[in-house]
């Protein structure tokens, strides 16, 4: 814990890490080396982590990257960060992400720029940016991310590193501060599939009070078959993740990594996910909709920031958010609202929902014929700083591979499979079947 949090200090540059505090990860180290002395055998019993700034603990500040939750100290840890703890890990701190997890490079934290240790003129991806730093910087050997399209599986592609999001349901939501309750998800970000592997079995598990859509599936051991031979996998290929869109030199690393799995003993199908480009349409109807019921408890009465300065309830209300949420909260917040108002709710949330159901099919339709799905985790490798900070469709269109999985809400993963331009990572999605993570982790080591 030491060594890490001596590396986060010398790296504060790279923008990681929101919130650190050495007397609490001490006293956690300090306490799990008492579980060790006591022969307990936890899983974790002392690895050092770090969570992503949207679950909520009790001894650190939780903001969710948001000014709206400055300073804000939760009474309760997230069932994940508790089960960690359970586990044996040692907190390092908070992770920088974008607010309320809406983005894809970080730049919409309302605290600080994470750079891309790779090269630092270059986002990290988002909205689990600190974490993917944290981890590929080696300033945590793990930490938490959270994924509603892509947030999980893009910043580790940009960052070399491996993330698992698992199937929805499968990690409890209780203490995840809410973007779109029907897409968000729990999952790992570290170095390797095994790493992973480790952490998702502490982090799942059913929750039935406290998170409702918490399924009835208890936890696995992830790590048991990563071994496994690849003699005879069916890796479907999506024909619509390699159209025009996709950058050639992340085509490049793809191909050889589905090359290195024929070699493995795989086989190559491809398959077809037709509704993959209204995907993007679909996301951002849903997932906005969503997100501006969940930001509706931020009134400046329950919790987090409140004007200093106001008239009646409403003004307090008003200047209270316009305060403290940031332009693409505002921005998601007004189309939500629009998608769900009288006489729009027919014409696009409905309609999304209805496109939502036809692609989840679709996958059903394609894992006939495959048991995996592989393909790029994003079109292009990590952008420069500031290149689409004023293009929020720039940013929305290049969550293309990513959205699909999360609307059919099944398991996906980045692994890393080579570099693009500029010497910048690249990483290979992988989709599994709805509870098909240990067969992901398994495909994922097997390349590692
Ligand atoms: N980039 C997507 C968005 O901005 C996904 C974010 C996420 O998965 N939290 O909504």
């Amino acid at each position: 814990a030491r060594h890490f949090l001596a590396r986060a200090k010398s790296h504060q540059s790279l923008g990681a890490y929101l919130a650190v505090d050495e007397e609490v990860t001490l006293a956690q180290a300090r306490a799990a080396d008492q579980r060790i002395a006591a022969g307990e055998a936890a899983p974790l019993l002392g690895v050092p982590l770090a969570h992503k700034d949207i679950f909520v603990t009790r001894d650190f500040p939780s903001t969710a990257g948001s000014k709206m939750l400055d300073g804000y100290r939760s009474p309760f840890d997230a069932t994940v960060v508790a089960r960690l703890a359970q586990a044996g890990a040692v907190s390092l701190g908070k992770l920088n992400c974008d607010e309320f997890a809406m983005g894809s490079s970080n730049e919409n934290s309302a605290y600080r720029m994470a750079r891309n240790p790779w090269d630092p003129q270059r986002i990290p991806g988002g909205s689990s940016g600190g974490s993917a730093v944290a981890v590929a910087a080696r300033l945590a050997p793990a930490a938490t991310g959270t994924d509603t399209g892509g947030s999980i599986r893009q910043p580790a592609s940009f960052c070399g590193i491996t993330g698992i999001k698992p199937t929805y349901g499968r990690a409890s939501r209780y203490g995840m501060v809410a973007f779109a309750s029907s897409l968000d998800q729990a999952g790992p970000m570290a170095r390797t599939a095994e790493d992973c592997a480790l952490l998702l079995s502490a982090m799942c598990g059913p929750d039935p009070d406290r998170d409702s859509t918490s399924l009835d599936v208890p936890a696995e051991d992830f790590a048991r078959s990563l071994n496994e031979s690849l003699e005879g996998l069916r890796i479907g290929v999506p024909r619509e993740f390699f159209g025009a869109g996709l950058a050639p030199d992340v085509r490049a690393a793809i191909d050889a990594a589905l090359q290195e799995y024929r070699r493995l003993g795989a086989s190559l199908v491809e398959i077809s996910l037709p509704r993959t480009e209204l995907s993007i349409p679909v996301y951002y109807i849903i997932a906005p909709a969503e997100a501006s019921s969940n930001l509706s408890r931020y009134d400046g009465v329950k919790f987090g920031h409140r004007a200093k300065q106001y008239g009646d309830l409403g003004d307090m209300y008003q200047k209270t958010r316009a305060e403290g949420f940031g332009d693409e909260v505002k921005r998601r917040i007004m189309v939500g609202t629009y998608v769900l108002s009288h006489g729009y709710y027919d014409a696009y949330y409905l309609q999304a929902q209805k496109i939502r159901r036809m692609i989840a099919d679709d996958f059903q339709q394609a894992f006939k014929s495959c048991d995996v799905i592989a393909g790029p985790a994003a079109p292009t490798v990590a952008w420069k700083l500031g290149e689409k900070a004023d293009d929020p469709v720039a940013n929305y269109l290049a969550d293309i591979y990513t959205l699909p999985g999360s609307l059919a809400g099944l398991p996906g993963m980045s692994v890393p499979c080579g570099f693009g331009d500029g010497g910048m990572p690249v990483g290979l999605q992988l989709i599994g079947n709805y509870f098909g993570e240990a067969k992901l982790l398994n495909v994922a080591h097997r390349l590692q």
